[in-house]
């Protein structure tokens, strides 16, 4: 089997659909509210691998589209600064791990972290949906998993709301649900940490027993000491972790918030590579490493990624927001690894998130995804939505 195409697909939202969300405020980052506006399913990116049998792969980039496709489809410059469609065409899509490995070479000068490497990801995705089509098999049970094939998901709320209302509103959607757990996002937490604080109480008691809180501070605290005093005055309410509390470069200030507090720190969204993760979890000491198959180097690397964290004993619990395709990609890896008690689950109200694919991949009363036990990545494009919002027309 030979590679023959490649290709980024850019689907945007209309210009009228995303005016509705309204402007975004210049002061946006002192009030911590940007994730009040857009959440990044305004536009998705799904990387295409087409073969010479028929059998074709997608895997999804949490990236902007005209950069993904200025990498992928790019005219031939010099030997390290290759686009990705002439690296991979004729080749065996097979060959998974050698294809990684050709990619990371060859776009050496690019930087090999970031932007490169969220590119990469997606690809190495379609890669396995591919070789799942072509072994029959779910890509879980190819890449070290076994069994039924389930994952827990978390429901992610990209904010964690303005008034008290908004957060019994959501905590009630949550027990109305089958998830099992649910992460509040953002403002008021690093902001006005009085207000969040009354929040936290107010959204452990409203989901009762039975389902897990998480807080993601989206890194608000300036210094670690800020973030300390705030993961003090949330232990007696449990939080399964708290996230991001710190910038990414911030280690040392992770390893001293990490060793003060019995909330477990959770951390790496933004990390890309087992090299950046190795650093987070050594220097950094976090409790629960997030990297995304859209994201960090796709399936090959966030498996990667959740051995060398088990090795250690580390958790890792993928971050993901963008569609279906994202999360099945992130999903396999879940059910794979020993070590990853959750997924992100993400609740986009967008188009692009919830309607991208045929399948919806939502938990079943025991709290749990059940992989489908289709081959590859198990999800598949609805074309009325790749036809209306694909960019350019
Ligand atoms: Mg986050």
């Amino acid at each position: 089997m030979k590679i023959t195409k490649v290709e980024a697909l850019v689907l945007r939202l209309t210009d009228e659909e995303v005016k509705k969300m309204g402007e975004v405020p210049a002061n946006l980052e002192r009030t911590g509210d940007y994730m009040f506006y857009r959440d990044g399913n305004e536009e998705a990116v799904i990387v295409r691998i087409e073969t010479d049998e028929g059998i074709d792969g997608i895997g999804e980039v949490d990236m902007a589209g005209n950069v993904v496709q200025g990498i992928v489809n790019s005219p031939p410059q010099a030997t390290w600064f290759r686009a990705w469609e002439e690296v991979l065409l004729g080749e065996n899509p097979l060959e998974v791990g050698y294809l990684w490995e050709k990619m990371y070479r060859e776009s050496g000068m690019y930087g090999r972290r970031g932007i490169i490497t969220n590119i990469l990801s997606g690809l190495d995705c379609a890669l396995w949906d591919i070789t799942g089509k072509y072994y029959k098999q779910p890509v879980y049970k190819l890449i070290g998993g076994g069994g039924a094939g389930t994952a827990t998901p978390y429901m992610s709320f990209n904010r964690f709301g303005k008034t008290e209302q908004e957060i019994i509103d959501k905590c009630d959607r949550v027990k109305k649900s089958n998830f099992r757990a649910a992460k509040f996002h953002n403002h008021p937490i690093g902001i006005d940490d009085k207000k969040a604080l009354k929040f936290v109480e107010l959204a452990r008691n409203q989901l009762g027993d039975g389902i897990e809180m998480m807080l993601d501070a989206a890194n608000h605290y300036h210094d670690a000491k800020e973030a300390i005093k705030f993961a003090h005055d949330i232990e007696p309410y449990n939080p399964y972790f708290l996230e991001a509390p710190l910038s990414a470069d911030n280690l040392d200030g992770y390893a001293r918030l990490s060793s003060s507090t019995t909330v477990k720190i959770a951390a790496g969204e933004e990390q890309t590579t087992r090299f950046m993760y190795e650093e987070l979890m050594k220097r950094g000491k976090v409790d629960i490493l997030q990297p995304d198959t859209t994201w960090a180097g796709g399936i090959t690397e966030v498996m990667r990624i959740g051995r060398m964290a088990y090795d250690h004993g580390v958790l890792c619990i993928p971050h993901c927001y963008k569609s279906y395709v994202g999360l099945a990609s992130n999903l396999q890896v879940v059910a794979a690894l020993p070590n990853a008690p959750f997924c992100e689950c993400p609740t986009s109200p967008q188009p692009l998130a919830k309607d991208l694919t045929n399948e919806k991949l939502q938990p079943e009363s025991d709290g749990k995804i059940h992989l489908s036990g289709k081959p590859g990545l198990g999800v598949t494009l609805n074309r009325d939505i790749v036809e209306k919002y694909r960019y350019p027309k």
